[in-house]
């Protein structure tokens, strides 16, 4: 059968596939260091867990709501008041299969063909295929490693023409780590303000991950309040990758849009992880502070690595788990045998000659830098950065 031409603008991202690589050369007896990947190492606390064991021995094990039980959504009203100084009520929430389901279910129900949508780079690469898929035209705004890869107001005022119909952005940002202070939101809310046609995806998913401030959403502007729309979820801060629990909250009629589409897509999410995700929510940040902390460690032992190998150049991320150093030093560079062009040589370099995993910038936007996650073992990290440096020391 013909595949349909709606697949043409979807591409797999950089990350499974390097993923897959990886797995390929190990499977072959490579000692391969995955730093490729963008989930936390833990597993999930014990008292979530057992919330999931109750849950079935309890029959939660139905159909749900499509926008998920209303006691998770309460939950996650507690949490936006508590954790964020937000008001929101429960019909302003829905639940969905992750974090990327919300974005999804957001991106296909507001552009329309042609409409123009306002991608920061360096930015997650699911926000760009969405926004294909539905149609729609992204308009990418480069930021350099100079300004900490964020967004000036002055370059979003210039950004912005009558066709602008989203803003999407993360922070704290994967891939760069980047995180935008109060200040540096007011900022840009002053320039939405000014431009009431323009809808805003805030992706808080790293929200917990942060070494430096508390989190700052940019829905605490009463301003911006009936066109914020904030993705969050509970696969980072509480290492629930695979539990498949994001929310989106936002305007009544967006989430009773976001409804209709998940009723076809998908129905509620999993009765048993939603009930797992309300004991998460409700359980203190207490283990989550623990994982930060190591993510901590793992992040000063990394910048400080890589701020040490010459030729590279990094940026001091404050939150997520992941290093975005520009390498573009290396390009023209030869070990003798390979030469390196660009981003995606210098990573499969890197996978080839020092067994180590990353993802080329490119896939985020970046072409001059490559992604190192920290999400895995100090040890792990310590045999990664020896053996980048000593690979990136024989190009010359
Ligand atoms: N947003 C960002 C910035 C991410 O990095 C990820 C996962 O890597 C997601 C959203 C998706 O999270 P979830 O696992 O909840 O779908």
């Amino acid at each position: 059968m013909e595949l349909a031409h709606r697949l043409d603008r979807v591409q797999e991202p950089q990350t499974i596939k390097m993923a897959k690589l990886g797995r390929e050369l190990r499977a072959q007896g490579a000692n391969i260091i995955d730093l490729s990947l963008g989930e936390p190492d833990f597993i999930t606390p014990e008292h979530i867990c057992q919330a999931a064991t109750e849950a079935m021995a309890k029959g939660y094990t139905k159909y749900t709501p499509v926008v998920g039980i209303p006691e998770l959504r309460e939950a996650i009203c507690e949490k936006l008041k508590r954790d964020n100084g937000l008001d929101y009520t429960p019909e302003e929430i829905i639940v969905s299969t992750g974090a990327k389901q919300s974005l999804a279910n957001a991106i296909l129900c507001l552009i329309n063909p042609g409409d123009e949508v306002l991608i920061p780079t360096p930015f997650w690469v699911t926000y760009g295929a969405l926004v294909s898929l539905a149609e729609g035209s992204v308009k990418y705004l480069p930021c350099s490693i100079d300004t900490d890869f964020k967004l000036t107001p002055e370059r979003l005022e210039a950004a912005i023409t009558p066709q602008t119909k989203l803003f999407i952005f993360s922070s704290p940002c994967n891939p760069t780590g980047s995180v935008y202070t109060r200040e540096e939101l007011k900022g840009l809310a002053e320039v939405f303000a000014r431009h009431p046609h323009v809808g805003i995806i805030s992706d808080e998913i790293y929200e917990y991950i942060n070494y430096q401030d508390n989190h700052q959403s940019i829905a605490q502007f009463p301003e911006l309040r009936d066109r914020v729309i904030i993705v969050n979820g509970m696969s980072k801060g509480f290492a629930m990758t695979g539990w498949r629990i994001g929310y989106l909250a936002g305007p009544r009629y967006i989430v009773q849009a976001c409804e209709k589409f998940q009723g076809q897509f998908t129905s509620g999410t999993n009765s048993i992880a939603q009930r797992a995700a309300i004991a998460a929510l409700k359980g203190g940040l207490e283990p989550t502070r623990k994982m930060t902390e190591a993510f901590r460690k793992r992040r000063d032992f990394v910048i400080e690595s890589l701020g040490r190998m010459p030729g590279v150049r990094i940026n001091d991320p404050k939150g997520a788990f992941y290093a975005f150093p520009d390498i573009s030093s290396f390009f023209g560079k030869s070990d003798g045998t390979t030469t390196i062009r660009n981003d995606e040589d210098l990573s499969m370099y890197l996978l080839h000659n020092a067994h180590v995993s990353t993802v080329n910038g490119a896939a985020f936007g970046n072409d001059q830098c490559i992604r190192i996650s920290f999400a895995t073992s100090m040890e792990n990290l310590e045999a990664a950065m020896q053996r980048m440096a000593e690979a990136f020391a024989r190009l010359a």
